[in-house]
């Protein structure tokens, strides 16, 4: 049977590698989740953008035939104001073909504008590709990324797990929960003497104590300072 000291030293090492793997993955879950919502706005954006530059090539390829039409009507109106009976017959045809000529000579502006308008949507959309196509490819490296981390990450942390499980058993209830205890406080709960002082909070560690320590390695000794459990330093530490 192992001392305590070296038991609750193994047992913070292995708590402190579990810390560390789940701090590695830590921020990625979270960054693969922020690639994803920036592909989801930069798709809809470029969909957006594509929309328009649909709807102006549409309006461009019917523009003559909508002139065509308003003209046609016109004709039909002018002929019309011809046969009236009376003004207000007259004002209601007028006031129709004014609606016309305002109609035609917004298309034609808009005709005149819109080349222009196209080269800027193109450019636009361009750009907004370019972003896209670089959200995707970030989103699928930082999938890769937690992908491997996991699947590294898995192995072993069941291995350290079961490990922790099989040395909580060999551990007396009273220390195991003193360490427990001071886990909540400090993530390295044992540490190992440097230098007469504590490893944790770098306060000296009177020398009486030190002889102490390493005198009765089943015994729990508590770093005055921080309450760190405190194990010699040159013990051997798996
Ligand atoms: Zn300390």
């Amino acid at each position: 049977m192992q001392p305590l000291m070296t038991l609750l030293a193994e047992l913070s090492t292995i708590d402190a590698h579990l810390d560390e793997l789940q701090e590695d993955l830590g921020d990625l879950p979270k960054e693969v989740k922020d690639c994803e919502r920036t592909v989801k706005t930069r798709t809809a954006l470029a969909e957006e953008t594509q929309q328009l530059l649909s709807e102006l090539l549409a309006f461009r390829a019917n523009a003559h035939i909508m002139l065509q039409e308003i003209k046609d009507k016109e004709a039909q109106y002018t002929e019309q104001q011809f046969q009236v009976r009376n003004n207000r017959e007259f004002d209601a045809i007028t006031k129709e073909i004014e609606s016309l000529r305002e109609e035609r000579n917004r298309i034609i502006e808009e005709q005149r504008t819109s080349a222009v308008k196209e080269d800027n949507i193109r450019q636009i959309l361009t750009q907004q590709q370019q972003d896209l196509a670089d959200a995707q490819e970030l989103l699928s490296d930082k999938e890769k990324e937690l992908d491997e981390l996991s699947s590294g990450h898995n192995n072993e942390m069941k291995s350290l797990m079961s490990r922790r499980v099989e040395l909580s058993k060999t551990i007396d209830a009273l220390p195991l929960a003193d360490y427990e205890r001071i886990r909540t406080f400090h993530l390295e709960a044992a540490v190992p003497l440097r230098k007469n002082c504590c490893s944790g909070c770098f306060s000296a560690v009177p020398a009486q104590k030190i002889v102490e320590i390493r005198n009765n390695p089943n015994k729990l000794f508590l770093c005055e300072h921080c309450g760190r459990i405190l194990f010699p330093e040159d013990m051997k530490q798996v």
